[in-house]
């Protein structure tokens, strides 16, 4: 029989990830959470998160210490995330999309790369973008059209990229485009490349008017004869697409986490709510009917956290199932912060369908969870052949 461990460790987060746990709460109650209902009224970014994460270095926690990173490990890159969505959804962009932008550099690109983006990313002097989606080209990526054309010692980009989150904002951006269009296989035709927000031919387009995550402008992003040097693809040339999806299995536990941290905001909420409000004589959380919602909803929220922890270690440690469990974490997480934040809602009665409680931002937000990074018909299809494989 194998040697059964015993002792405190058995089956629950180190210790060090409780620390950062409390350190990130703390932080995003005090300065963040005081400003997330005026960043989604005005449809601002929000300065004061950003400003904040990157002082106490919470902004890209994963860049590894070679590039001037913490080197934090994947589960700690959820709870950042998983603890900032669960005061401002928007917010927790900062360090999800640092992460996302990032990722393919950190799996294909050149030393020399990865030296000139990651450590400006680990200071906080900069953030990254990352640019896959086109207005025809979403689910079906690999179906894109803007394009990459070697000229000399440089790259030339056309193009449109649309739904980039954090554009504007960012610094870098990480494009997949079509160096190849004779490619017998449309996938082994798409290269990555990393774009600077001051190379010539590069802008950005107007803000999104969206349902929720308001403070993260969504914008469209141009490329007009956009000159880069040769040295900035991303791997080699016909490789961008499969870097770009292999970055998606680490990413996807951070939408989970995301998600995750919605549905705790709400539930932590409607908690504190339904022992205050009053009907009938009583607490309205002394009504079973209620109580047993609540039951409900926390429980989803704890087997979310679970996979969502589970997937990003199954990522980090390269195991075989790491792609299935990605897709699941982000699925399922994002499926139950849907289903926690509307009856968080409910909960509140009329005083939910308003804006002086935040539930009712928090039913707006958790709804991207199910659409971004590939939907969940698309999750599903990646570990439904997975299953059948
Ligand atoms: C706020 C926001 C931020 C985003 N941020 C980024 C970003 O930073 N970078 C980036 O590259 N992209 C980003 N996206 C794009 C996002 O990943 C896509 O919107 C998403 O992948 C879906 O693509 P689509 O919108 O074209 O929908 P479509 O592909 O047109 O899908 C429409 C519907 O059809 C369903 N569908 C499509 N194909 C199938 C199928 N084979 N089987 C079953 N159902 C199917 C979909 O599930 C969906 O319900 C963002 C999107 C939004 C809204």
């Amino acid at each position: 029989m194998a040697q059964v461990t015993d002792g405190p460790g058995l089956y629950q987060l180190a210790e060090e990830h409780e620390e950062l746990r409390a350190a990130v709460r703390a932080l995003a109650e005090k300065e963040i959470a005081p400003y997330a209902a005026e960043v989604d009224e005005d449809e601002r970014y929000p300065v004061e998160a950003s400003e904040a994460l990157s002082k106490a270095g919470f902004q890209a926690i994963h860049i590894p210490e070679e590039y001037e990173g913490q080197g934090a490990d994947a589960i700690a890159a959820c709870i950042v995330i998983e603890e900032v969505a669960r005061v401002d959804a928007s917010a927790s962009l900062i360090p999800a999309v640092n992460k996302l932008g990032t990722q393919p550099i950190l799996l294909s690109a050149s030393d020399e790369v990865k030296k000139l983006v990651l450590p400006s990313i680990a200071s906080g002097e900069a953030s990254a973008s990352y640019a896959l989606s086109e207005r025809e080209a979403g689910s079906d990526t690999a179906s894109m059209r803007t394009r990459a054309k070697r000229d000399g010692d440089n790259w030339v980009l056309n193009g449109t990229k649309c739904w980039i989150t954090n554009a504007g904002e960012s610094t870098w951006y990480t494009v997949m485009a079509v160096s190849d269009p004779d490619a017998p296989k449309k996938s082994n035709g798409i290269s990555a490349f990393v774009v600077h927000k001051d190379d010539p031919g590069f802008t950005v387009g107007p803000k999104e008017k969206k349902l929720g995550i308001k403070g993260s402008p969504t914008r469209e992003i141009y490329f007009e004869n956009c000159t880069i040097p040769a040295e900035r693809i991303i791997g080699e040339p016909g490789t961008g697409l499969k870097t770009a999806l292999r970055t998606l299995d680490h990413t996807r536990p951070t939408i989970g986490a995301q998600a995750l941290g919605i549905a705790q905001g709400a539930l932590d909420a409607t908690v504190a709510y339904v022992k205050d409000r009053k009907q009938f004589g009583k607490a309205i959380g002394e009504f079973q009917g209620v109580q047993f919602m609540l039951a409900d909803m926390g429980t989803k929220i704890e087997a979310a956290r679970h996979l969502v922890y589970a997937s990003a270690a199954a990522t980090e440690r390269g195991d075989s199932r790491a792609s299935f469990m990605a897709s699941a974490a982000k699925t399922y997480a994002s499926d139950i912060a849907m289903s926690v934040t509307t009856d968080a809602v409910q909960l509140f009665g009329g005083a939910g369908y308003t804006r002086d409680f935040p539930v009712e931002r928090m039913m707006r937000d958790a709804k991207i969870t199910q659409i971004y990074e590939g939907t969940n018909q698309i999750q599903r299809m990646v570990m439904a052949r997975q299953l059948l494989k």
